[in-house]
């Protein structure tokens, strides 16, 4: 196959050069400029199934699937005909709709670890709300937070967190006012000593701890599960509030998130992603007493005016259906094991320092002999190596996320063929790396 140079990007280039005119860093999110890889980013036009097609009309085999939303791939059939239905009677009312409650029953009915859910249009802002909630059952301010989770842009939040900043060469943002930092603890993960000290020192400042369960913002730090068992019992014995992070894994590591897939009930749940089925989707969701505080039945004040918005509703609803059919997850989980495990016999093989990390359809290359379980275990070299190879199989049509960092996704597009594809090529790129 013809490789797709750097050269030969010339209109994604041309159109970067353009967007930085318009935008800082010519783009609308920081890792999208490809700053820690090589060229300029693809501007992709489209995508079908498990491929996209950039501006220069190359075709690359997706991992990144818009940063995880997209678990059935690109431009899936029935979310677009329920999208184009709706969007056709009109995008916005500011009303409650009839696809809202669809959305709302498919959610609770399925998912024995909420009660009543709030939906936002962002990641971030499910946190941000999640966050006032906790604050405002406790009454109390602090939160703890663990070194490499990313909790969006939240500003108390965006302190030691995650492939964004860590891209960058920062820990944490300017413009965070130190008063908010301090409300801040930031711990290692599964450090259940110093964990266990802070609980016992600061209790009666501490309204929540927030965690990613699956922390996937700094590579695939899969933790024990021992430790997230660990952290229920302490918000139990020290009346803190247990917030699990789920706008990656939630719908992700199966229908009940990593809340089902560990069977650890959280006080409250966010979500994300996937659960917009690729429009702008968040929510957060606990039992009923948790929820009753939120306004208008209690005194935790949270609105928003494309709040559920139908067409956003409509893509929800259509991709959520789909994931509840029968063995969905389980034929997902094990695509992603075989590429998985395939790969890492390759680097056994040729005595490569790579490790594959996976859980359910979530994979992340760690170039290092062992597995990686704490954000300070990755080094500037694995960055190195993730760069040269993400340069060729971009020019051999593989997309991985432009972040050593990120973690790729498989979505239900990916055919084994597919995979296969994908991994024949990721071999040969290794070993042009190494
Ligand atoms: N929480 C986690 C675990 C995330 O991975 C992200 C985004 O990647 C967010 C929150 C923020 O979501 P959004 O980008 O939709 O604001």
């Amino acid at each position: 196959m013809d490789t797709i140079s750097l050269e030969n990007r010339t209109r994604s280039a041309a159109l970067f050069e353009e967007a930085k005119n318009y935008f800082p860093g010519g783009v609308n999110s920081p890792v999208r400029a490809f700053k820690s890889v090589y060229g300029p980013p693809l501007f992709i036009k489209e995508g079908q199934g498990c491929r996209i097609t950039d501006e220069d009309d190359h075709t690359y085999i997706d991992f990144c699937c818009s940063w995880g939303p997209l678990i059935l791939g690109h431009n899936n059939a029935k979310v677009r005909d329920l999208v184009t239905e709706t969007v056709a009677k009109g995008t916005s009312f500011g009303t409650p709709t009839r696809l809202g409650n669809e959305l709302g029953k498919l959610i609770v009915n399925n998912n024995r670890y909420i009660d009543k859910i709030r939906f936002v249009s962002s990641g971030t802002e499910a946190v941000m709300s999640a966050l006032r909630l906790a604050r405002g059952i406790t009454g109390k301010s602090k939160v703890i937070k663990f070194e490499g989770c990313y909790h969006g842009h939240v500003d108390s939040l965006l302190v030691k967190a995650g492939s964004g900043l860590a891209t960058f060469g920062e820990s944490t943002s300017a413009g965070i006012p130190r008063a908010f930092a301090e409300e801040t603890i930031v711990l290692p993960l599964d450090d259940r000593k110093l964990l266990e000290e802070t609980l016992q020192k600061y209790s009666d400042d501490i309204a929540c701890i927030i965690v990613e369960p699956v922390p996937a913002n700094n590579g695939l730090l899969l933790q024990d599960p021992s430790f997230l068992e660990c952290l229920r019992l302490k918000c139990y014995k020290y009346g803190v509030l247990l917030i699990f992070d789920e706008v990656i894994s939630g719908f992700r590591v199966g229908f009940e998130g990593a809340a089902g897939y560990y069977g650890i009930q959280p006080d409250i749940i966010t979500y994300g992603k996937i659960i917009g089925g690729g429009m702008p989707v968040g929510a957060y969701g606990g039992s009923h007493e948790v929820m009753s505080h939120i306004s208008p039945d209690g005194p935790v004040y949270q609105a928003g005016t494309l709040s559920a918005n139908p067409v956003a509703m409509a893509a929800g609803y259509a991709a959520l259906k789909q994931l509840l059919e029968p063995g969905f997850y389980e034929g997902l989980e094990a695509k992603t094991k075989r590429l998985a495990d395939r790969l890492q016999a390759f680097a056994l093989r040729h005595d490569l320092p790579m490790h594959v990390q996976q859980i359910a359809s979530i994979f992340w290359l760690a170039f290092t002999r062992d597995r990686v379980v704490r954000a300070d275990q990755i080094d500037a070299a694995s960055m190195e190596h993730f760069k040269n190879l993400h340069r060729e199989l971009l020019r051999r049509g593989v997309y991985l996320g432009p972040s050593g960092y990120e973690v790729g996704f498989v979505s239900a597009a990916h055919t084994e063929q597919d995979l296969d594809e994908a991994a024949s090529i990721m071999e040969k790129c290794l070993h042009m790396v190494f």
